[in-house]
């Protein structure tokens, strides 16, 4: 199967904004920010969607969203609150087929998602 972009941004073959690494996670700016924070976290192991995550992904799911809290933290949003979304599939407005947790924060976002 083909490299997904993340892919390319994991291997550096292209440029991001990152904000956070550790062994198993990436962490970097959304290049099309629907908030004034728009960072969005990847694990390093390609699971294509969380519809499609296996029993066996359960530690890597649980880091990712702990880290998605940490980095919501370190970028000041703590107490203003944020919102993490992940998007599954055509109706969920997936369009990288490689699972990533947005966090979204720095303004008070609507409810529900238009
Ligand atoms: P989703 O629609 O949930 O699949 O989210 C994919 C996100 O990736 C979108 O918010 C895009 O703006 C973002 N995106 C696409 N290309 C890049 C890139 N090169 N660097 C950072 N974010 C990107």
């Amino acid at each position: 199967m083909s490299e997904t972009l993340f892919e390319r941004i994991i291997s550096r073959q292209i440029p991001a904004d990152i904000v956070f690494e550790n062994e198993e996670l990436l962490a970097f700016r959304d290049i099309n920010p629907q908030a004034p924070v728009h960072v969005l976290v990847i694990p390093k192991r390609v699971v294509a969607r969380i519809g499609e995550a296996q029993s066996g992904d359960q530690e890597l799911l649980g880091s990712l969203l702990l880290a998605a809290a940490q980095i919501a933290r370190q970028l000041g949003l703590a107490e203003s609150g944020y919102r993490l979304v992940i998007n599954n599939g055509p109706d969920g407005g997936e369009t990288v087929p490689h699972l990533h947790c947005h966090i979204l924060g720095g303004r008070s976002l609507g409810w529900p998602p238009g």
